[in-house]
């Protein structure tokens, strides 16, 4: 069963959640609220966090000798565990933006597998008013304002990838691009003028969804020409 995050990262937050000790129940009841993992079809979870704690505590049988994390607080056999202080982690982490990004995927890919009637019935069963909101921590890049402009105002209101015109005017009557890098930041590309495209929203998505080489390769060279419409030119020449 895929599952967004280890169950050990898991256990570690839940019962940090819970002052660093609890029982066994305690802990189970936690990581539900949490609403994290994906237990709900599989009926074994808890034998999973049974064995995630014992496998690293030297308290237990399981003990596979590697990490001792845990305890056993009230004597073998009482069901009550505790991080031992070294891996108590400092405060109350945000889950990560990664994971829950992990955890919609895993749902995406559970939804596509129901049946029309399944799904409804799903849909209609999770659907809420009021979503709730979490604070998540994430990986951000600064990316600089003028580098932004620059790669827009270069490719003069047309689309670096379908060469077509901006679909709109935004409201101070310039049109409406996007900028885009074409090696993504998080992959080690530059906030640089020839990393940057300005993009029609489309292919903006077009290139987050696909990101195919051909289009990566025409963006860059673009990119580096200063060119604004990269098919075109490769037609003329
Ligand atoms: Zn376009
Ligand atoms: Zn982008």
């Amino acid at each position: 069963m895929a599952q967004p995050r280890s169950w050990l990262e898991e256990v570690i937050d839940a019962l940090h959640e819970l002052g660093d000790q609890a029982h066994y129940n305690k802990i189970f009841q936690r990581i539900q609220d949490r609403g994290i993992m994906n237990f709900e079809e599989n009926k074994t979870w808890t034998a999973a966090v049974r064995s995630t704690i014992e496998r690293s505590s030297s308290d237990s049988k399981a003990f596979t000798g590697k990490e001792d994390i845990f305890y056993s607080a009230q004597g073998k056999g009482k069901g009550v565990w505790g991080i031992r202080e070294p891996y108590r982690p400092r405060e109350n982490r945000p889950m990560t933006k990664d994971v829950l990004d992990k955890k919609y995927r895993i749902d995406e890919h559970r939804a596509k597998a129901l049946s029309d009637a399944q799904l409804k019935k799903k849909a209609l069963s999770k659907e809420t008013k009021h979503p709730k909101s979490r604070i998540a921590s994430t990986n951000t890049y600064e990316r600089n304002a003028f580098v932004s402009e620059y790669a827009k105002r270069r490719a003069k209101g047309v689309c670096q990838l379908c060469a077509k015109e901006a679909p709109f005017m935004d409201k101070a009557g310039s049109p409406y691009l996007e900028t885009h890098h074409v090696v993504w930041l998080s992959k080690g590309g530059g906030d640089t003028i020839d990393n940057t495209v300005a993009l029609c929203p489309n292919c903006h998505r077009k290139m987050h969804v696909l990101n195919r080489k051909e289009d990566r390769e025409a963006l860059l060279s673009a990119a580096k020409s200063g060119e604004s419409h990269p098919h075109v030119r490769r037609l003329v020449t």
